[in-house]
């Protein structure tokens, strides 16, 4: 976020409700705008999924189980089958508010991304360990706790960990937060004792594979982002002002209409009037964990476990 772009919005008073954890997609997000951060992660407004998040997510899960299937059962047609079925339980899900362009869209997009998983790679050669696809990652650093779970690991002579995007491969003034998001990852499995020899982006529609290897000043700079962007947060908490960063954000923002620096006669963020307006916009507030202040594992996930 450029500085000079940024709006300090005062929000009211609605108690230490930061997450106990942080996870790489949080920091994108608080990076991004921190006031969209503060209505999602600390205040629990649900952004509605988009578009281009249903298709991701029906590519990811669609790989998931794709991968857990025997190596020499991994044909096109089966991962087809799965696309077709996963595809039919996702429009039944969203068909509310699908437009038939939106289905075309999201047919032609989800089937393009996996043509193009095939085009970078055959399957059937693929070794991987179950436990190794989606794998939650946990570490503490400087008492900030990294939580989060990465597509899938592979481990065919080097360690490998690997996140799938279904969008195009962008400017590389653009990789930088996606290759810090998986190197914080290395970070978080060296920490367990876990070397990682590689991280890798691939960019199915385009066809595209981004790899890098890890080194020390690489995962040093991860871990210092998630360290002094936690300390930001805690300080934004503190102060009950976050940074909203009107600008590119806004466009997929759920909370436009409630946010002062877009909307001048929004009611403070966080009041009765704000509440409320949120709820008109149908928006849906996550019923906070019971455990969401214990001390260990996945009952330090605030609202359940979102966190990618
Ligand atoms: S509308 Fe824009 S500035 Fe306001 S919270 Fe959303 S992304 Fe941030």
């Amino acid at each position: 976020m450029a500085d000079d772009k940024l709006v300090a919005v005062k929000v009211a008073d609605i108690g230490n409700q930061l997450p106990n954890h942080v996870s790489p997609s949080q920091l994108s997000s608080f990076d991004r705008c921190s006031l969209a951060y503060w209505f999602s992660s600390v205040a629990g407004w649900r952004e509605p999924a988009g578009l281009p998040q249903i298709i991701g997510t029906l590519v990811h899960d669609v790989l998931e189980n794709f991968l857990k299937i025997k190596a020499e059962n991994r044909t096109k047609e089966a991962a087809w089958n799965m696309l077709r079925d996963t595809g039919e339980v996702v429009i039944n899900n969203n068909k509310s508010w699908l437009t038939e362009e939106d289905l075309v869209t999201l047919k032609d997009k989800s089937a393009e991304s996996l043509k193009g998983y095939f085009d970078l790679e055959d399957p059937t050669q693929l070794e991987i360990d179950l436990e190794d696809l989606e794998r939650p990652v946990t570490a503490i650093f400087e008492s900030v706790k990294l939580y989060g779970r990465l597509d899938r690991m592979t481990r065919d002579g080097v360690v490998r960990i690997t996140d799938y995007k279904t969008s195009k491969r962008p400017a590389p003034q653009y990789l930088t937060d996606s290759l810090r998001q998986v190197m914080l990852y290395a970070a978080g499995l060296k920490e367990n004792g876990l070397e990682v020899g590689e991280v890798e982006l691939i960019y199915l529609p385009g066809r595209d594979r981004v790899r890098r290897p890890t080194y020390k000043s690489a995962l040093d700079r991860a871990v210092q982002h998630l360290v002094t962007t936690r300390r930001k947060m805690d300080s934004s908490l503190t102060k009950q002002t976050w940074m909203a960063n009107p600008g590119s954000p806004c466009k997929s923002c759920a909370f436009v209409k409630a946010c002062p620096a877009k909307t001048a006669k929004a009611p403070i963020p966080g009041t009765k009037e704000s509440e409320d307006l949120l709820q008109t916009l149908n928006l849906e507030k996550r019923v906070r964990s019971k455990s969401s202040n214990a001390t260990s594992g996945m009952e330090m996930l605030p609202f359940g476990e979102e966190a990618q």
